[in-house]
């Protein structure tokens, strides 16, 4: 049984003023008790989310490195994020990929230091429009997750919700549809069982992102593989609550 996981992604967006408007609105409008949800937002603003997101919502970092502490200016480690009350963290999300450069086996070493450090973790994969033309969706999801794989012990599974966001779908209007969705999702879940085991295959939350809003959630969240969502812009409005029941 693997319960529903709504994620917000807020990006690089908030203010300290906006983030408590905000999060006033999501707790007002007596979201989901069914699905587990997660706010994203930069570090800088975790420690205020901690204490102000609606009681048994999670909270995320979007990125951390794969040290605990030293000289690697600029960088949040997972501890740092654990002491300002995370308990997740993004990574490998595909504008860390492209804009950062972000290798495979870096998105996976720090996939595996972030569990280590006891932190629950949401690893994004997905296509660019390119890569489905080209009828290789599946050959880059699969090498994107066999570096976690490779990373990662059976037990570490537990805490980790795999993302499959679509590139061409990230912040564009263009969802997927439903069946395209589903496709990639059950293809991941085989994926697991052949690289991992059935046990991880059959209790990992394998997520949608890329442009999921209240309309379209519904309909998405019935396909059998798809075990939640990770929401960009849609998560920045106070209907984000309607997206965290779309399974209710
Ligand atoms: P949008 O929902 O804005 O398309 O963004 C999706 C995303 O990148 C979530 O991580």
């Amino acid at each position: 049984s693997r319960r529903f996981w709504v994620g917000g992604n807020w990006k690089m967006n908030g203010s300290l003023a906006s983030n408590k408007e905000l999060l006033e609105h999501f707790a007002a409008a007596t979201p989901s008790g069914s699905a587990e949800v997660v706010i994203g937002a930069p570090a800088v603003y975790l420690n205020q989310l901690a204490q102000i997101v609606p009681h048994g919502w999670g909270v995320a970092g979007e990125n951390c490195y794969t040290q605990s502490s030293g000289a690697f200016t600029g960088e949040v480690s997972p501890e740092m994020l654990k002491d300002v009350g995370a308990n997740w963290v993004i990574l490998g999300h595909s504008e860390r990929r492209a804009i950062f450069k972000e290798s495979d086996e870096f998105v996976a070493e720090k996939t595996a230091r972030a569990l280590k450090a006891g932190l629950k973790v949401s690893v994004c994969c997905g296509e660019l429009l390119e890569e489905r033309e080209a009828g290789e969706t599946q050959k880059v999801v699969d090498r994107q997750l066999l570096a976690v794989v490779k990373a990662l012990s059976e037990e570490d599974w537990e805490n980790v919700v795999i993302a499959y966001e679509p590139v061409w779908a990230i912040g564009t209007g263009k969802v997927a549809t439903p069946e395209q969705a589903q496709e990639v999702h059950q293809a991941i879940r085989q994926f697991l069982a052949k690289n991992v085991s059935q046990a991880v295959a059959d209790n990992t939350r394998i997520v949608y992102g890329g442009s999921v809003n209240p309309k379209n959630c519904v309909e998405l969240g019935q396909k059998p593989d798809v075990d939640g969502f990770l929401v960009g812009g849609a998560s920045l409005k106070p209907d984000f609550v309607d997206i965290t029941k779309a399974r209710d």
